[in-house]
């Protein structure tokens, strides 16, 4: 069976998962999923494309069910978001990820500033103190707040976008950057990037994974509009030696994608960072 979740997103449950029954198994689970310790993060690489150095990572979730295995991530976000687990599971990704950047700023101290990148879903921004948390989660953590990035979605920061507008500046005088991610997806639309307060336009990678002449004129026009609203553009999803060639001739100052690296658990970070690599 499949599942509609929203415009042109088809989910498929996983083969044995499919009845409502699992599905509320499931949400009674991850309900303990965070004391049991059943949650980690994989972090993925953000890279700056002129350097061709690590210049931050992506923090991404990842729930392993003892009996069901890892559970694909949009999956997990979806039932979150339903049963409101999100706003507890939101925080302690922030605060994680935040810890884990003061580790590797500590344990690599010659390095440039890294920074960490945090998805929050519209429940968490709509139905939390989203500042008074970082603002807590920063001190907490010691993390200057420029260390830390939000990716947001446009669709959340449509709902509701005089309050969106106000919450970001109060992020951004903390020193926090906010990202309007899944660029070029569903609604994109060209005045809220010049509207919103945000530093940064992350394009999506379904753009980039079929880079046709249409889609190249798309991300290039994407990148020429935020590059004259003094914003930095990121592409994620990028997977070939063509694709960033072609990205770097844009002049898009940074990638994220297979190429460089999957999302990858802490001690592979350590080793990408210890190495130093260069693309
Ligand atoms: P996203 O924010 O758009 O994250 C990028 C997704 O693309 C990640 O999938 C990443 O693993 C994948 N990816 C990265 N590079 C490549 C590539 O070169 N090729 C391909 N095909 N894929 C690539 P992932 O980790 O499965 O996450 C899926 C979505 O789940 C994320 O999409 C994000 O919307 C959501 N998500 C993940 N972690 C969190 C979280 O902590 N909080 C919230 N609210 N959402 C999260
Ligand atoms: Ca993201
Ligand atoms: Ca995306
Ligand atoms: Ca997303």
């Amino acid at each position: 069976r499949a599942k509609q979740l929203g415009r042109g997103r088809l989910e498929i449950f996983r083969p044995g998962m499919e009845d409502s029954g699992n599905r509320l198994r499931l949400e009674t689970d991850l309900s303990r999923a965070i004391e049991r310790g059943e949650l980690s993060l994989r972090y993925q690489p953000i890279v700056s494309l002129t350097s061709g150095q690590i210049v931050g990572f992506e923090a991404l979730v990842r729930w392993q069910h003892p009996e069901a295995g890892w559970i694909p991530s949009d999956q997990l976000i979806a039932i979150a978001e339903e049963t409101g687990l999100i706003i507890p599971i939101g925080l302690w990704v922030l605060q994680t990820a935040c810890q884990q950047l003061c580790r590797w700023q500590k344990q690599f101290p010659d390095l440039q500033p890294l920074t960490v990148s945090v998805n929050v879903s519209s429940k968490q921004f709509i139905q939390t103190d989203l500042v008074a948390q970082i603002t807590q989660v920063l001190q907490e953590t010691d993390l200057p707040g420029n260390h830390l990035k939000l990716e947001l979605t446009e669709s959340l920061l449509m709902e509701s976008e005089s309050a969106a507008i106000a919450m970001l500046s109060q992020l951004q005088e903390l020193g926090v950057q906010i990202l309007m991610d899944d660029f070029g997806t569903g609604y994109s639309n060209l005045a809220r990037m010049r509207n919103l307060p945000t530093d940064v336009v992350k394009v999506d990678k379904s753009l980039i994974q079929s880079l046709d002449a249409q889609n190249l004129a798309f991300v290039r026009g994407i990148v020429a509009l935020a590059h004259s609203l003094s914003k930095t553009v990121v592409v994620e999803g990028i997977e070939t030696q063509e694709q960033l060639a072609q990205l770097r001739e844009m002049d898009c100052a940074y990638g994220q994608g297979y190429l460089f690296s999957p999302p990858v658990d802490i001690a592979q970070v350590e080793n990408l960072l210890s190495q130093s690599p260069h693309w």
